[in-house]
């Protein structure tokens, strides 16, 4: 079989490629390669409850139809400010547009009309001066909530709608990137398998960043750091957030340290959500999601330290990992700690945890000491934070309030590439977050779009 274009990986950089590609051009023979599973063969046994986590080969919650947004709180931040670096490749205005173009798209298929927060209003200014008062920042940026639960459905539609149009091959996990003289060649899998086409489109997410990064180095590509950001989850009763997250759904917040003058922010706002563990291949580290349809009596919120380390230091995401894998060495998996016990300098414990207030969802973490795994930076940065948050939501810093470790945002590492996402071998593209472009569904989507643009005005 023949391909015009493959894409390898079908989150939504890899869904948005393909779904503009044959938008526009239907008779395109285009081939998404997955090394998940189909949408609906998509089970995660932690997130449905049945077990705690088994460690599948692929994971659940990252891989197969959908990629990391399939289980993600559908969360659509529609600004240009947030969720990646989409800005330093376009324009502000083709940015700006491109945005309303995936929130239509994911309207199209399904997505809330009346779920939108934070658009401006009198209440979102008094809350960004009350932040202004306490040194933090509240970004404004409106949020469409999709949720998890409809989210999937949203990615099923997706898919019922390209399986007819495309080829759609799931457990293929691509292991080469062929090229022949700079120019893409095409793709060999795991089991052997080579398939060719004019062009390629790297879309693996952050599941796959690892193996990007390697073969980009195979195939001499300039790589760049990038930052990687480590924390906590915080969980608390949403009662305590509720002023903001009735406003604003996801407040970002930022704020800068006194002691270190880092900026820790906010990230991935819950309320009423669920903590959840996430398996990033032999690590765990801990993430957040709510339903549209089910809540908790919790918020819960990440607290991030960003950090972008200088020459020599040029691993990132293997200090993320390695921060992540002390608490999984001393916790057998993820660590929780009251902030109280954190603050009196003693672990936590099943007893100590049964006397809170909180009451934890996400129910196998290990009750610990965080003290014993974030370097001190970190800490510092955090509990800082929390003081200021509790100056503009009391209840923050109080003793109940659960704390999860750690939490690890590798970003991949920067691919060089043109305006349209083009690496240096022609026809071959990167995009989402996989290239370290995006961080989020709406600026994974507009990666794709970007790319299916110069694709199509290509062709003859
Ligand atoms: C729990 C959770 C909650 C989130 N909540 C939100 C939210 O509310 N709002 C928001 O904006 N963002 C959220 N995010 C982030 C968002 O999901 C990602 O930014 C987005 O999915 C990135 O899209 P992508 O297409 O670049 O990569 P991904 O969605 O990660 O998809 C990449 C796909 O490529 C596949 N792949 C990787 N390597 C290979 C290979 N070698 N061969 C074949 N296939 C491969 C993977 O299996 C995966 O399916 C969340 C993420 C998580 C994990």
């Amino acid at each position: 079989m023949v391909y015009d274009v493959i894409i390898v990986g079908t989150g939504p950089a890899g869904i948005f490629t393909c779904l503009t590609l044959l938008e526009k051009r239907p008779s395109l023979r285009v081939l998404l390669l997955e090394k998940g599973r189909s949408i609906k063969e998509r089970k995660c046994p932690v997130a449905s409850g049945e077990t705690a986590c088994v460690a599948c080969p692929e994971c659940n919650i990252l891989s197969g139809w959908g990629g990391a947004g399939a289980y993600s709180d559908g969360k659509l931040t529609l600004s240009r400010h947030t969720g990646g670096h989409l800005a330093r490749y376009i324009s502000d205005s083709r940015l700006d547009s491109l945005i309303s173009r995936v929130d239509d798209t994911y309207l199209r298929f399904g997505a809330p009309l009346d779920r939108l927060y934070g658009t401006p209003s009198t209440e979102l200014r008094a809350l960004q001066e009350l932040a202004a008062r306490n040194r933090l920042t509240l970004v404004s940026s409106p949020v469409r909530h999709i949720g998890t639960d409809i989210c999937f459905e949203v990615l099923t539609r997706m898919y019922e709608h390209l399986r007819s149009r495309a080829t759609v091959r799931f457990g293929s996990s691509v292991d080469r990137i062929l090229a022949a003289d700079r120019r893409a060649a095409g793709i060999e899998c795991e089991d052997g398998t080579r398939i060719t086409a004019d062009v390629v489109v790297l879309a693996p997410g952050r599941e796959g960043a690892r193996w990007l990064d390697l073969e980009a180095s195979r195939l001499g590509l300039t790589r760049l750091t990038n930052a990687v950001d480590v924390g906590v989850r915080v969980e608390l009763h949403a009662a305590v957030l509720e002023h903001l997250t009735r406003v604003t759904y996801e407040p970002k917040l930022l704020y800068r340290s006194e002691r270190f003058d880092d900026q820790v922010r906010t990230f991935c706002v819950n309320p009423h959500g669920q903590v959840v563990k996430e398996y990033l291949k032999e690590l765990w580290t801990v993430n957040g999601h709510s339903f549209a349809k089910s809540k908790t009596e919790n918020t819960n919120f990440a607290l991030l330290v960003s950090t972008t380390f200088t020459e020599p230091f040029d691993e990132p995401i293997q200090y993320g990992r390695h921060i992540a894998q002390l608490a999984n060495f001393l916790g057998k998996g993820v660590i929780v700690q009251r902030l109280g016990d954190l603050h009196k300098g003693r672990r936590s414990t099943p007893d100590r945890m049964g006397r809170g207030a909180v009451r934890p969802t996400l129910r196998d973490a290990t009750p610990g000491d965080l003290s014993f795994v974030l370097p001190f930076r970190h800490m510092a940065n955090i509990t800082e934070m929390l003081e200021a948050l509790d100056r503009i939501a009391p209840g923050v810093n109080a003793p109940d309030t659960l704390l999860y470790g750690v939490e690890v945002k590798f970003y991949s590492r920067l691919l060089k590439l043109s305006q349209c996402l083009e690496t240096e071998v022609a026809n071959l593209f990167a995009v989402g977050d996989g290239a370290g472009v995006s961080r989020g569904l709406v600026q994974a989507s507009a990666t794709g779009i970007v790319a299916a643009e110069e694709i199509l005005s290509r062709l003859p």
